[in-house]
């Protein structure tokens, strides 16, 4: 090989050498560079870590400083907790589920007067025996085993009701006892001693309250008997004083003597009724009753007044409402009584009328919501005065009212009663005009049937009606309209007979009227071309129209006010008589009373009735009060002669006095019904009485007694009774003449 090959090779060798180291040094720098990264990258790290570590171990130091205070803060506030229950009066104590008590206050432990094994620790069962071992607690009327039981048994509860424990000292503690979610049971101990105290101070000031009211209700009671009683006898007496010959001035007295009587017994029944109220001892009697005949009662009541003044006192049942309702008829009574007696007292001209009208009401409509109106046209109420009269004792105090007495008292007790059956009063009122009294109730019906309109027959087309009242005329109009018959309305006789027309069927005419009575009125139709057609006439006084000649050209007389069956009945005889005898023949004379009896025949008996009554100034009352009546009386003085008498004189019906010497009035109504329970039979006992506080009516109709009628009687009432009771098969007892008179024993 040349030296040139050589040297060729050699360079060729050195390049590929150097070549080799060049590529080897890169390599070397590459990796140099990398490792270079990599060390940066773990100081980095190296250095996040450190940081973290710091951060973690200062967060660890901030936690626990701030346990340390929290913990800290736990122990002040239960300290403080602690040092609150400690200082509380109440005992406070805390167990656990297994009944083990916890810790307790000081309050807690005294009552065991520093017994020392009631600690923490003990149980509450043996604190219980120890209560009781101790004598620390009273245990009243239970035995120590039957108290611990007792507690034993409230402690178990899920949660035991409060309880009050008596100490021996007389102290008293309310335990309240709250169990945890745990199990743990939270005891609290109130001292209520002075609560206590309190509480019986106020029991008995209240017993004592309550005795001297009964005490006062019990001289109400006592008092209105012994008014009462005296009072029958001054107002009845003077009653009959006036029936006897006297002479201008006597009478005079006589009429003083019995409207002051009258007066003061008014005043009486107010008073008691407003303490009644006040007592919350009156309360109402429900029983089945007829509204309009109960209304009737009022306006028979009141007639005398208004006819004294003048007033006509009308009365507008609506024609399709029901009259037989559930209710307590005797405080209705009263309340219309009130408004009734107010309208005719405030008003000197015009009119009074009661209107009534009704809403079926309850399930299946088997009530009624009944408003009832008592409009006048008298000297009315200002405005601002209207709210005043229904308070206690209040009056409109000014000169024209005060012509006009009265206790102020009426008013509210309406109100009450009506508030008290679950209604409501209102007045309207303008000075000078008149006023409207009314009340809603709502009563339940009646069982059986109700008085409806009757169906008439058709014949009775066209009914001239004449009356120179034309509220009168109105309300007529409005009920034979109702009827289906036409009304022609006429103010006079002679208007009348200048409206008559052959399509006229019947008249209805009042009886007294200014220039042409109702009975000339029919004598002047008789003698003229109308002598067929039916007259229906309407009086005040039944009597007073018997007695006119002229009365048997009439074929009705309808006593007013007379209730919407009597209307109906006269009405339906004319149509029939209508029917039968063809339109506008003479008319026969019809019955002429609505109600009259057939004529008593010789071979029928008087009605017997027997009267119980000790005092002999009221069996003087009553014999003369009844000496007009065709009834056989028989007077007994106590309730054995009433026994012996109901066997012997068998009555027809008995007025029973209650307080009797030897047997009372209830006690023999208690024998008699006895005795009837073997025959089957049943005399109406109608009580009388002296009592008027309430009570006594209940005790009196549970004893037997159909009903009961307090004094002083009057006159019209008890005969409206005798006659509500006459048997079929005895003499009228109102007769016309009396024509056996009065057959009287002793
Ligand atoms: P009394 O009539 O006994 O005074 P009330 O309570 O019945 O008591 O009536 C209270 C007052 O209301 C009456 O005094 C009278 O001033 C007034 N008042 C009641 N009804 C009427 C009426 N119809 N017209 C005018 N004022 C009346």
């Amino acid at each position: 090989m040349s030296l040139a090959t050589k040297l060729a090779e050699e360079r060729r060798s050195r390049l590929a050498a150097e070549r080799l180291l060049e590529l080897k040094q890169a390599e070397l720098t590459a990796a140099n560079r990398k490792l270079g990264r990599h060390a940066l990258a773990l100081t980095r790290q190296i250095g996040e870590t450190q940081a973290e570590v710091a951060t973690v171990r200062d967060e660890n130091q901030k936690v626990k400083s701030e346990l340390g205070a929290a913990h800290e803060k736990v122990e002040i506030a239960e300290r403080r907790l602690w040092h609150s229950i400690q200082s509380i009066s109440d005992g406070f104590a805390v167990f656990d589920s297994d009944n083990i008590l916890l810790g307790a206050n000081a309050a807690y432990f005294s009552i065991f007067d520093r017994l020392e094994e009631v600690a923490p620790g003990i149980s509450y069962m043996r604190i219980l025996q120890i209560l009781t071992d101790e004598g620390i607690i009273n245990t009243e009327s239970l035995a120590p085993d039957e108290w611990r039981a007792m507690m034993l048994h409230r402690w178990m509860q899920p949660n035991p009701k409060p309880t009050t424990m008596r100490l021996w000292n007389d102290q008293y503690i309310k335990l309240i006892d709250q169990r945890g979610h745990d199990g743990d049971m939270v005891s609290l101990g109130q001292n209520i001693t002075s609560t206590v105290e309190y509480e019986s101070k106020l029991k008995k000031a209240r017993q004592k309250a309550e005795a001297a009211n009964r005490a006062k209700s019990s001289f109400l009671a006592n008092m209105s008997h012994e008014i009462r009683t005296p009072m029958n006898g001054v107002v009845g007496m003077a009653d009959l004083l006036t029936d006897t010959p006297l002479d201008e001035e006597q009478r005079l007295y006589v009429s003083t003597i019995k409207s002051s009587g009258e007066a003061l017994l008014v005043i009486i029944n107010d008073v008691l009724d407003y303490s009644k109220i006040e007592a919350d001892k009156l309360v109402l009697h429900p029983e089945e009753f007829d509204l309009e005949r109960c209304i009737h009662e009022v306006m028979m009541l009141l007639q005398p007044i208004a006819r004294d003044k003048d007033l006509p006192l009308l009365l507008d049942y609506d024609l399709f409402l029901p009259t037989r309702f559930v209710g307590d008829p005797g405080r209705i009574r009263q309340v219309l009584t009130n408004m009734v007696g107010n309208a005719l007292k405030f008003t000197l001209s015009g009119h009074v009328i009661i209107r009534v009208t009704g809403v079926p009401a309850g399930p299946n409509d088997t009530a009624s919501e009944i408003h009832i109106t008592v409009e006048d046209t008298g000297i009315g109420i200002p405005d601002e005065k209207i709210d005043h009269i229904f308070g206690e004792f209040n009056q409109v105090e000014d000169e024209q009212n005060r012509q006009f007495e009265g206790t102020g008292l009426g008013l509210s007790i309406s109100r009450r009663l009506i508030e008290m059956m679950g209604g409501g009063v209102w007045v309207e009122s303008e000075v000078g005009k008149g006023s409207c009294f009314g009340f809603k109730i709502t009563l339940d019906m009646a069982s059986g049937e109700q008085p409806m309109p009757p169906i008439l027959p058709g014949n009775l087309k066209h009914a001239l009606v004449v009356d120179d009242q034309a509220t009168n005329r109105s309300i007529l109009q409005k009920q034979l309209t109702q009827l289906g018959i036409k009304v022609t309305c006429c103010a006079s006789g002679a208007e009348a007979l200048s409206n008559m027309s052959p399509d006229i069927d019947l008249v209805l005419g009042d009886h007294m009227m200014p220039g042409m009575n109702g009975l000339e009125l029919v004598q002047t139709l008789r003698n003229g071309e109308w002598a067929d057609v039916p007259f229906l006439l309407l009086s005040n006084s039944a009597r007073f129209a018997h007695n006119d000649p002229l009365f048997p050209l009439v074929q009705g007389l309808l006593q007013k006010p007379y209730p919407r069956h009597e209307l109906f009945a006269q009405l339906a005889g004319i149509s029939d008589s209508l029917g039968q005898r063809g339109k506008h023949k003479t008319p026969e004379p019809a019955d002429p009373v609505a109600n009259a009896q057939a004529p008593a025949t010789r071979s029928q008996r008087l009605m017997r009735v027997l009267a119980a009554e000790d005092n002999k100034t009221n069996q003087l009352v009553l014999r003369k009060m009844l000496k007009h009546l065709n009834i056989e009386l028989k007077f007994v003085s106590n309730g054995i002669e009433a026994i012996e008498s109901y066997r012997d004189f068998r009555p027809d019906m008995i007025f029973m006095d209650i307080s009797m010497p030897q047997m009372d009035g209830k006690e023999a109504t208690l024998k008699i019904r006895e005795m009837e329970r073997k025959t089957g039979s049943h005399v109406p006992i109608v009580a009388l009485t002296a009592h008027a506080v309430d009570g006594d009516s209940a005790d009196i109709l549970s004893k037997g007694l159909d009903h009961y009628m307090t004094k002083p009687l009057q006159k019209a009432a008890i005969q409206r009774q005798i006659e509500s009771y006459q048997p079929q098969d005895a003499q009228p007892v109102r007769a016309a003449q009396p024509t056996a008179g009065q057959s009287v024993q002793a």
